[in-house]
């Protein structure tokens, strides 16, 4: 059978992206599906409606993970499988996860059409809480699957109003049967958009990365001494926010002086009491370093670490550090980076190398199955906002280097014996 001149349908995949973008609809044009919420339920059923409507055998997980089957012509063999996420941030945009879900779907839909049997069966999946703004921490359920995070734990996340992520999967009616934990998996495959401007600047339509950068979590707690602003002089103060002010422009200057491609990131600061007259006396700052190279993020953190100690010195504001989080970098299957690159050159499309900035539930996957990702350009390089958007063509792009990665990784039968 030929398959190699079939392509996905641009217009069936931008369909069902626009449907999906009603669910959550915000009036800035982005969506807002937070795990587990109605609207969360809502885009599910409609997935699970449209699956069913393929003839995939669909599976719900006890971490509410939904998988499609499509069966192969020898189901004794492991899956291909792909996916991503269809919850959103607050005030997310339209395509962040839910494009690797619907260009996975459109995929399958494509087959089913050409009736193109492949050797392996094919498994979609939509990962339950891979954003991780309503339950922390990120990619929570790709994790309990791959076996790096437990059940129990998982289940006992909280959200803001203190409901626990299990009592939200019951209540949507998403707690499936079938174990969260890992199966033989062939070649996992996520599309995504690139949430970043590099491919644009660059002029390319598919972006290939090599891998995920590491992730290192700091968070940092500065005590001075609160004062009336008015009668306290300037000299002898004890300015925790001044002396944090100091550390953050230090952290901005981190990558330029490390080099290597390294990122550095304060997000988060809370200063007490926040009062206009009254010297701030605690500040709460976090630190996110992320570079290719673990051990270059290490060194960049001890130079930075002596950088803060000399400032809390000299402005006589005690500092507390905690290492909170750790991840190493994730390099993809190299194997599988090949074939992404080839097949979009056959394809026609321009492709860049490049590297994941963000995590994904790739991530958690490289531990379970080869692994690769598939990025579209965003525009202007926006993400996590309402005006995320990717053009359609590049959407379609981007399915059909999934649709003929997934093909040739489904047709494989190495692991058959042969006589
Ligand atoms: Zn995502």
């Amino acid at each position: 059978m030929s398959f190699e001149n079939i392509r996905v349908n641009g217009s069936r995949l931008r369909a069902s992206l626009e449907e999906m973008a009603k669910i959550g609809a915000t009036p800035g044009g982005g969506v807002q599906r937070l795990t587990l919420s109605d609207e969360d339920k809502r885009a599910r059923d409609l997935f699970v409606q449209w699956l069913r409507e393929i003839d995939t055998e669909v599976t719900i997980d006890q971490m509410g993970n939904i998988f499609g089957r499509r069966s192969g012509r020898d189901n004794s063999l492991a899956p291909v499988m792909t996916g991503s996420h269809i919850d959103s941030q607050p005030k997310g945009g339209r395509f962040d996860g839910i494009l690797g879900v619907m260009g996975g779907l459109e995929v399958l839909r494509t087959l089913v059409e050409h009736n193109v049997q492949t050797e392996r069966p094919i498994v979609l999946v939509d990962w339950t809480n891979e954003e991780g703004s309503r339950f922390a921490p990120a990619m929570l359920a790709s994790g309990v699957w791959a076996g790096r995070l437990d059940l129990e734990w998982a289940y006992n996340r909280r959200d803001v109003n203190g409901k626990r992520l299990v009592d939200e999967l019951e209540r949507i009616g998403y707690k499936g049967p079938a174990p969260a934990s890992q199966w033989p998996v062939h070649a996992y495959y996520e599309y995504h958009i690139e949430q970043g401007p590099v491919l644009e600047q660059k002029g390319k339509t598919i972006g290939v990365p090599k891998g995920i950068y590491c992730l290192h979590w700091y968070d940092l707690d500065l005590e001075g001494t609160a004062n009336q602003v008015g009668p306290t002089p300037m000299a002898g103060r004890h300015d925790a926010l001044c002396a944090a002010a100091e550390m953050i422009l230090k952290v901005n200057e981190l990558p330029e002086k490390m080099g290597g491609g390294m990122v550095a990131t304060v997000g988060e600061i809370h200063n007490h009491p926040n009062s206009r007259n009254i010297i701030p006396d605690q500040v709460h700052f976090t630190v996110d370093i992320r570079s290719w190279d673990d051990d270059l993020a290490i060194r960049a953190w001890e130079d930075v670490r002596n950088d803060f100690q000399a400032i809390a010195d000299r402005r006589g504001c005690p500092i507390r550090i905690e290492e909170t989080w750790r991840v190493c970098h994730t390099p993809f299957d190299e194997v599988l980076v090949r074939r992404v690159t080839e097949t979009a050159r056959e394809l026609g499309y321009t492709v860049h190398p490049m590297v994941s900035g963000a995590g994904h539930d790739a991530s958690y996957m490289t531990m379970c199955a080869p692994t690769a990702m598939i990025f579209a350009p965003s525009i202007g390089g926006r993400s996590h906002v309402e005006v995320e958007r990717t053009t359609w063509e590049d959407c379609e792009a981007g399915a059909n280097v999934l649709l003929h990665s997934i093909l040739k990784s489904a047709m494989e039968v190495e692991h058959t014996a042969v006589g």
